[in-house]
């Protein structure tokens, strides 16, 4: 054990009071991150839900460094990830490796992401080499055969496969640098329910396979509520609730989590009881 190994039982991701603000066009500013705190163990799952806008994407792109925090703190393994910053990694590979190995990003659309002109094969092999890896065929199969891409997808470009094909893809790219943690946000949000079914029962093989945590970003409860363990609830930036899945979804104690629950269609529902739900959760204050 050398003095840069974490304690043997430090939380994986550490998230310390989170803010960001953004300057708004007519002046003024809106957080759309308030003081957001919550811890990932490790081979964990957490999910972040709230409706659109509550601030879950700025929190999941302050977690990969896409977009600068103005307070607060990202922890992995015991060491703050913002003294290792991206800009100054890009010229020493063995240091953007290390910080790639620590958390990876699955976007909801990965037409946006992924090269149009490049086969899922020579995806993969890019983003392998890309990291420093030897770019072996064998790394790159292992990587198509875990989450299930076959000979004929292989050779395929994204306009070729299926929606929930090409998010088989971004997740096998995320995965090539063997990451820690993996945060998905909305990544299954445009798929078909059925869809969403295999797509999370393959994050859950892979969860057990390599010990990866999730992050799983949602507005769809039932997603959450599906591949999680812990449940952090946003509400306009804020965190009003969070605690083990089971308890916030199951027994929730804040008028917003209500809302939530009561806002998803299910058997029996009516629209009158999410109309009071808002109203309830409008004038609520956090229970954390
Ligand atoms: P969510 O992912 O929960 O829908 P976001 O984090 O995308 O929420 O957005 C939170 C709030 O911040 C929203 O009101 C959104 O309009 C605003 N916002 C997000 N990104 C920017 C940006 N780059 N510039 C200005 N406002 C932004
Ligand atoms: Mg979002």
């Amino acid at each position: 054990m050398t003095a840069l190994d974490p304690p043997h039982d430090a939380p994986l991701l550490v998230v310390d009071a989170l803010t960001k603000s953004y300057r708004l066009p007519g002046g003024g500013s809106l957080t759309a991150a308030d003081r957001v705190s919550f811890t990932v163990p490790r081979g964990g799952s957490v999910g972040i839900v709230g409706e659109s806008g509550s601030g879950k994407s700025t929190v999941a792109r302050m977690l990969v460094g896409l977009v600068p925090p103005d307070a607060g703190t990202v922890t992995v393994n015991g060491r703050d990830r913002a003294s290792r910053p991206s800009a100054l990694s890009r010229h020493r590979p063995a240091a953007r490796l290390e910080r790639a190995r620590e958390i990876q990003m699955v976007f909801q659309d990965p037409y946006v992401s992924l090269d149009p002109r490049l086969t899922a094969r020579q995806c993969l092999r890019t983003a392998l080499r890309l990291h420093g890896h030897p770019s072996t065929d064998a790394r790159t199969q292992s990587l198509l055969d875990q989450v299930g891409l076959g000979t004929r997808e292989a050779g395929a470009r994204p306009h070729q496969l299926s929606g929930g094909q090409r998010q088989r893809l971004a997740i096998a790219r995320a995965l090539a640098v063997d990451p820690q943690i993996l945060v998905l946000d909305e990544a299954v949000a445009a798929l078909d329910v059925s869809i969403q079914a295999q797509i999370f029962q393959l994050l859950g093989e892979i969860r057990d396979e390599t010990g990866v945590a999730l992050v799983f970003v949602s507005h769809d409860l039932a997603v959450v509520q599906h591949i999680t363990d812990e449940t952090v609830v946003m509400q306009r930036g804020s965190v009003v609730e969070q605690g083990p899945t089971e308890r916030v979804l199951g027994m929730p104690q804040h008028p917003y989590t209500r809302l939530l629950l009561a806002s998803a269609p299910h058997e029996g529902w009516d629209p009158a009881d999410a109309i009071r739900a808002r109203a309830a959760a409008d004038s609520a204050q956090p229970v954390v």
